[in-house]
């Protein structure tokens, strides 16, 4: 017979310091993600908070979790490629494209001045928003609407970043980018997809593949029909 041993602190609830170290280390670096300020946001983000009581346990593992309305926070490791691909050195205004929980949105809001969030499911929006603000999330606002045709009213925006796949690139996120500006999306069908990177500069766009991917559609005006 075999033991297991789990990670555990106090009142044995796991040691989610040690789990979310440990994320860092096996999902993400080993993996290739290199930007240090990005591996210490995710170091520092708890991320069991982000995700339903019952499955805080499996909150550091390699995979999407549920979390409600058929949706999904993201794998770390697709977290962590997205921000990094932003390149982010804290000055920037950010508009992330599916806060669902607002886990990313809290990583993006270490690494940026100011982060703005769109969400188009009511009940996601408020309690990400809830829950950003009791954590001290302070740069963040996380807003209802559908936000495939980004937020006008607070463009520009330095980076965007969506977290659901698109059938293409919408031309308003390209629009509301800065100049210099990146714009990180995951591009294909509803099976499978690529992360693009779409870089505006002196009125040219240049878009880079970065990687395969899996992600729910984004539905809306300029995503997948609902
Ligand atoms: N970044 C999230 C994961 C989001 S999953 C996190 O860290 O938890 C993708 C989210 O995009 C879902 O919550 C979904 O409701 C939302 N979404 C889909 N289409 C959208 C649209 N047009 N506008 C805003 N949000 C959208």
């Amino acid at each position: 017979m075999g033991f297991s041993v789990a990670i555990e602190g106090p009142h044995n609830e796991p040691d989610y310091d040690a789990l979310r170290r440990e994320m860092v280390q096996t999902q993400l670096r080993a993996r290739g993600v290199r930007d240090v300020r990005v591996l210490d946001a995710m170091a520092s983000v708890p991320r069991h908070q982000f995700v339903p009581v019952e499955f805080r346990k499996h909150a550091y593992e390699d995979q999407p979790i549920s979390i409600g309305e058929g949706q999904t926070i993201s794998q770390p490791y697709m977290v962590a490629v997205m921000i990094e691909a932003m390149a982010l050195t804290g000055a920037e205004k950010v508009l992330e494209i599916g806060a669902g929980s607002g886990y990313a949105a809290a990583v993006i809001s270490r690494l940026a001045k100011q982060v703005f969030a769109v969400e188009n499911r009511a009940s996601l929006a408020l309690a990400a928003q809830e829950r950003l603000t009791r954590l001290g999330f302070e740069n963040v606002s996380v807003h209802t609407g559908d936000g495939s045709a980004g937020l006008r009213d607070a463009a520009p925006f330095d980076a965007i970043v969506v977290a659901a796949a698109a059938p293409s690139v919408p031309q308003p996120l390209v629009d509301q980018l800065a100049e210099g500006g990146r714009l990180v999306i995951p591009v294909g069908d509803d099976q499978s997809q690529n992360v693009m990177m779409i870089q505006k500069s002196r009125g040219e766009i240049v878009s880079r593949t970065l990687h395969h991917c899996r992600f729910v559609p984004l539905v809306g005006r300029y995503g997948f029909s609902s």
